[in-house]
């Protein structure tokens, strides 16, 4: 599962872990009432608080502190009743208290598991370090200006999650799968978003390689990568980086890089800093965050189904494939469409229509479920039409697409275009009479020991029939017309 890389002096094992930061979603930031959303005009969402006036005091954001608890819950992870928030100095120009409040030794949440989905229906657990609160800087602008940078403080103070995990991964596409199951989960939980295009979810992705089996290597951390095909690309490359310098005989220093999307490469951006350089100390101005049993079991008697537990149902439950159940789950969304379409239906064939034909054709018309032109009643009425044998399935295939394009009903289309599937067997015999009759020498072959022509047949009844004999019953008259 692990990826290897070959050097000329042996192998070397990859080893990641990850800081996920997400956004919390809230209307207000984590220490002001300041509004959050997403491409407001510059500086339009920064209070007093946020742009760090003399003698403004931050206020804790109980909605903020509760989905934290919620995410910490969604992630089978302890639950700290008393955590404190820290300062953590350093200066730029987008943070303008000269400090970022955030918690160090005493987060909100400590260690938790994620399971995550491999290849196969292969799933791995990797473990959660911890979960704190802090908020989150400026924005430096670059490019709008020949000699000056701008600052837009909307985000200044936004409340972001740090979820840090154990250095557990051993691959990209462990790192891939981390990243898109904790978004799966977040989104579930309604605790973040998960838009890492707006920048609502970015990974700090820490690599180091070692001989299989040694201590953990001296790691290098790449910030702030904003999507998982980055974040997958910036290890294969990291990783390679490495092993070229110890295959050397060089060591690897610990430090910060970037890694440039453009050019595919990451590049050093300072030595790395260690916590003492951060001058970490309790913020005077807040108290520690304590709560008691009872808020966190009014959190935990809230919690959704996650995908995991969702997952698991749709397979004993419902008889769902391992593979199509985790299709299913990914997004929430899907699932209750899906469960949708199933209720009161075969939940096998329902599956199979969401995750084939439904998805083919959103992509086809450049749909998503939110856009859908079929509901989950107009689909499960295919599926209907289908199990009780009144259309085929290569027919439902073609009502299905003529739904996507004119908006019809199932039936609707079946009972315009005359596509009932034809179940009479008197109907079928006449038909399978006449394809014998027009096929005289493919018969003699097929007597005379050529077996595979029963397909041939078999074809030419349904053509004949215009696909809408009943491709059992065909089946089962066909054979014995043909032997004679
Ligand atoms: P910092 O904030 O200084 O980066 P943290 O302890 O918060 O330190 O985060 C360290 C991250 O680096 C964690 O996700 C951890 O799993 C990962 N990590 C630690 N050691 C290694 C290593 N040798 N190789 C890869 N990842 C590592
Ligand atoms: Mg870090």
């Amino acid at each position: 599962m692990g990826m290897i890389i070959q050097g000329a002096t042996g192998d070397w094992e990859v080893v990641i872990g990850l800081e996920v930061h997400a956004q919390v979603s809230s209307n207000a930031k984590l220490f002001s009432g300041s509004a959050t959303e997403y491409g407001a005009e510059q500086n339009t969402q920064v209070s007093f608080v946020d742009a760090a006036m003399p003698g403004m005091l931050p206020v804790i954001n109980r909605a903020a502190v509760e989905q934290a608890v919620k995410t910490g819950l969604g992630l089978k992870a302890k639950i700290n009743n008393f955590s404190v928030f820290d300062r953590k100095n350093y200066f730029y120009a987008d943070l303008p208290q000269g400090y970022q409040i955030s918690q160090f030794l005493q987060p909100i949440v400590g260690e938790g598991i994620l399971t995550i989905d491999l290849k196969d229906g292969v799933t791995r657990e990797i473990g959660i370090t911890r979960l704190h609160l802090e908020q989150d800087a400026g924005k430096s602008i670059h490019d709008q200006h020949p000699s000056m940078t701008l600052v837009d403080l909307n985000r200044s103070g936004v409340a972001l999650m740090e979820i840090v995990s154990e250095p557990d991964m051993r691959s990209p596409e462990e790192a891939a799968a981390y990243v898109k199951k904790l978004r799966s989960i977040l989104r579930y939980l309604g605790t973040c978003d998960g838009n890492m295009d707006e920048g609502s979810m970015r990974a700090d992705v820490n690599v180091s390689v070692r001989r299989p089996g040694d201590e953990l290597g001296t790691r290098c951390e790449m910030k702030n990568i904003n999507s998982v095909r980055f974040i997958q690309a910036a290890i294969v490359y990291e990783a390679n980086r490495q092993v070229d310098i110890l295959e050397e005989g060089g060591t690897i220093a610990q430090e910060t890089r970037l890694y440039d999307s453009v050019k595919g490469e990451t590049r050093s951006m300072r030595s790395k800093e260690e916590a003492h350089d951060y001058r970490y100390f309790p913020d005077p101005d807040l108290l520690p965050l304590e709560f008691d049993d009872a808020f966190v079991n009014a959190i935990k008697a809230d919690l959704p189904e996650l995908p995991d537990a969702k997952k698991d149902r749709f397979i004993s439950e419902m008889g769902i494939s391992p593979y199509d159940a985790g299709v299913l789950v990914a997004e929430k969304e899907v699932a209750d469409f899906f469960e949708l379409v199933a209720k009161g239906r075969d939940a096998k064939l329902s599956a199979n229509w969401v995750t084939g034909e439904f998805f083919g054709n959103l992509k086809r018309t450049g749909n998503t479920l939110a856009t859908s032109p079929i509901s989950a009643d107009a689909l499960g009425e295919v599926v209907d039409l289908v199990k009780d044998g009144t259309i085929s399935n290569r027919i439902a295939k073609e009502v299905f697409e003529e739904m996507f394009d004119t908006g019809k009903s199932a039936s609707a289309i079946v009972d315009e275009k005359g596509l009932k599937q034809v179940s009479d067997t008197g109907a079928i015999e006449v038909a399978i009479d006449e394809v014998i009759a027009a096929n005289p020498e493919k018969l003699a072959e097929y007597r005379g020991g050529k077996d595979k022509l029963l397909g041939f047949f078999m074809g030419q009844v349904m053509k004949n029939t215009g696909g809408k004999a009943n491709p059992g019953i065909v089946n089962k008259l066909l054979k014995p017309k043909l032997d004679g």
